[in-house]
């Protein structure tokens, strides 16, 4: 049967990010998060998306990105069906109020690292915005990175400018406005570990206004882990993605190889269990809190 637009029935709102809004709708009783993004006049940018939107529905192979049933493109907009997560990791931390346990992100990094490499090899695109809000968990412990490509397309298209993504994630390459050809995929590879660092910490690395953290981010020391903390396994993975030269920065096959993945792909921690206690937690404290 061919897709009918009507038959998408709204649930509930999710969220809205920079590109658009993300709900919780019904197709055929199938639940799915449905992002909802205004479509680029420019045809030719158009067809760039329709391509990206063609890679993400064909990426069901790897079982680190979220699962995309299809979209519908309209005169206004472009609605994307995906898999509805539980939640996503910016979400877990506010909610938490501290840093994810090591063991775990040990575990996140792994789903992460694989599905970086996966876009890389397998459809030679790198993600462009990793941060906590596109790593996203199931109810069964499941880690999936979202939102690779079209995101930033859409948004490059309307700026006419090569900048895409949050520049809050951006390594310091990125940022410099007389390098704004240089796009390498190695700056995934920062993102990931301002991610990690964040992750770790519960607090995103870099304080000030937008403008503060910006001149951080291109001018300062790199953040690091502090090894009192953390395993030193943990803080070296961490100091080799945030190296100023993305040619000094690892690539996916030596992320891979690195001590921290290794030593996590054969310790049994169980995300499904944590991710469980956490939420049961917090609607404990929630339960209490409530007048
Ligand atoms: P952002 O820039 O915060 O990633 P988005 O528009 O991509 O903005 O997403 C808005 C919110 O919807 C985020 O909190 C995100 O984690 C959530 N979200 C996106 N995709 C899904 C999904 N497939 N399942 C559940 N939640 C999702
Ligand atoms: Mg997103």
């Amino acid at each position: 049967r061919k897709a009918d637009l009507k038959e998408l029935e709204w649930v509930a709102d999710i969220g809205h990010g920079s590109c658009g809004t993300v709900s919780k709708c019904t197709y055929r009783s199938v639940t799915m998060a449905v992002k909802t993004m205004p479509r680029t006049s420019n045809s030719y940018e158009m067809s760039r998306i329709l391509m990206d939107l063609d890679v993400i529905c064909l990426s069901f192979d790897c079982p680190y990105i979220v699962r995309c049933f299809g979209y519908f493109i309209t005169s206004y907009d472009v609605r994307v069906c995906m898999e509805c997560m539980a939640t996503c990791l910016d979400r877990l931390l506010i909610r938490i109020k501290k840093g994810i346990p090591e063991d775990i992100i040990g575990k996140l990094s792994i789903s992460i690292v694989k599905a970086l490499h996966y876009l890389k090899t397998k459809h030679q695109i790198m993600h462009r915005d990793v941060k906590p809000s596109n790593i996203l968990l199931d109810w069964s412990g499941v880690i999936k990175l979202c939102d690779f490509g079209i995101a930033g397309r859409l948004i490059e298209s309307r700026a006419h400018s090569k900048t895409a993504g949050c520049p809050l994630y951006m390594g310091p390459e990125r940022l410099d406005p007389n390098n704004l050809d240089s796009y390498d995929i190695r700056s995934d590879v920062w993102s990931l570990g301002v991610t990690l660092v964040e992750l770790a910490t519960g607090k995103y690395p870099y304080a000030g206004s937008e403008f503060d953290m910006m001149s951080k981010i291109m001018y300062d020391e790199p953040p690091r882990l502090s090894r009192d903390e953390f395993s030193d396994d943990f803080c070296d993975l961490v100091e080799s993605c945030l190296q100023r030269d993305p040619k000094d920065r690892p690539n996916y096959d030596m992320l891979l190889q690195h001590p921290f993945i290794v030593h996590h792909e054969t310790v049994p921690t169980d995300v499904e269990e944590w991710f469980a206690d956490v939420m049961g937690e917090v609607s404990v404290a929630e339960a209490a809190a409530a007048p």
